[in-house]
């Protein structure tokens, strides 16, 4: 089965070829990406409405480019999926408008798939895909999760962010410290020439006994610092964006470990694009190797929103028989869309 994957609920139209085989793990046959970061970069964040324009203007150019590399023509195409949430509802609106029209004139069967679930996913795209159950840290520009993973479409939620996400305090710090948008991967990048122990930065909600996370108040915290510094801000950056990272590492790598011990799972599998930063990795790595744990990642490359890990959360669900595609053209979009509530709210 040949399965077309369109992902357009943010600021990246993704567009892939996913194979499946039988039982066997779907592959991933070719994936081409536009991101509009540089669009968006002048107004310090996504503009919705900007977003859903250039996903109309790309995403039938990048389909015929991941047909062109793979060698495959539209009509071999036998399922299409796309995002159906959560996320931008005018942009989600063009993936899903498109996809459905492809259905329509193929005459082939569509599939509205979970963002997330895209996300938790993509590990099994990777070259040491994880295995059934594990726990899932799903670390993304909107989310932070730990999810009990039994199997595709069985997610039990763990704990999540009371407030920001990962990816946003990394984004928010960023912007304060003067990085742009999204802040994330330049504050990485400056936190590797600084001094973690710099500066004593918060890590909420650590010791609260549950597996909840809170990020909102180390960005005032971090914005404190960096007023009190004044003058001196500019020579001390590298410093406090090493200590901010090591804050948000932390709180991600002890509660996955608590996550682990309170299921007694001994797999982790990190999702979302702060599952690229290279502190966080070592982090987890470290610990997981002492805890007897294994652990997996999705490729760098496929950390953040991709098309690639649609067609495959699109060929998993069916190969799972938990959902079957359908010809029901019609659509509509969830920009609100818990992933526990994933399949009952099909
Ligand atoms: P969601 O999936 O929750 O809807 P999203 O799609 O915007 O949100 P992703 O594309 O998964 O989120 O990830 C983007 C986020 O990852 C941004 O906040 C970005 O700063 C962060 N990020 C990417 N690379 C790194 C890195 N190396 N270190 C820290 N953060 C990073
Ligand atoms: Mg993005
Ligand atoms: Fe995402």
């Amino acid at each position: 089965v040949l399965v077309l994957g369109i992902e357009s609920s943010c600021d990246e139209t993704g567009v892939a070829l996913v194979h499946a085989d039988g039982a066997a793990l779907p592959v991933l046959l070719g994936h081409a990406l536009h991101s509009q970061i540089e669009m968006h970069q002048a107004y310090g964040g996504v503009v919705p409405e900007l977003a859903s324009r250039d996903h109309i203007r790309r995403v039938l150019p990048l389909t015929e480019q991941v047909l062109a590399e793979t060698g495959r023509g539209l009509s071999e195409v036998d399922i299409v999926a796309y995002t159906r949430g959560p996320g931008l509802a005018g942009a989600l609106l063009v993936g899903a408008g498109v996809a459905c029209a492809l259905g329509a004139a193929l005459d082939r069967p569509v599939l509205g798939l979970h963002h997330l679930e895209g996300h938790l996913l993509s590990p099994f795209l990777s070259a040491d895909p994880p295995e059934f159950p594990f726990v899932a840290l799903l670390v993304s520009g909107g989310h932070t999760q730990l999810m009990q993973v039994d199997g595709v479409g069985r997610y039990t939620m763990l704990g999540e962010t009371i407030d920001d996400a990962a990816g946003e305090a990394f984004d928010k710090s960023a912007k304060l410290l003067g990085l742009g948008y999204p802040g994330g991967p330049a504050l990485a990048r400056l936190a590797e020439q600084g001094d973690a122990a710099a500066f004593k930065l918060p890590r909420p909600l650590l010791h609260s006994g549950n597996l909840d996370f809170s990020f909102a108040g180390l960005k005032t915290a971090v914005m404190t610092q960096a007023n009190k510094l004044g003058d001196q801000l500019e020579a001390r950056k590298a410093d406090l964006a090493a200590s901010t990272e090591a804050a948000i590492v932390e709180v991600l790598m002890k509660k996955s470990m608590t996550a682990l011990r309170q299921t007694g799972l001994r797999r982790l599998v990190v999702a979302g694009g702060v599952g690229a930063n290279r502190a966080l990795r070592g982090q987890l790595n470290a610990a997981c190797a002492k805890a007897g744990v294994r652990v997996h990642y999705p490729e760098l490359h496929l950390c953040t929103d991709n098309g690639a890990m649609i067609a495959m959360a699109g060929a998993m669900r069916l190969q799972s028989g938990i959902e079957q595609a359908n010809c029901a053209y019609a659509f509509d979009v969830k920009p609100r869309w818990p992933l526990d509530q994933l399949v009952l709210a099909t």
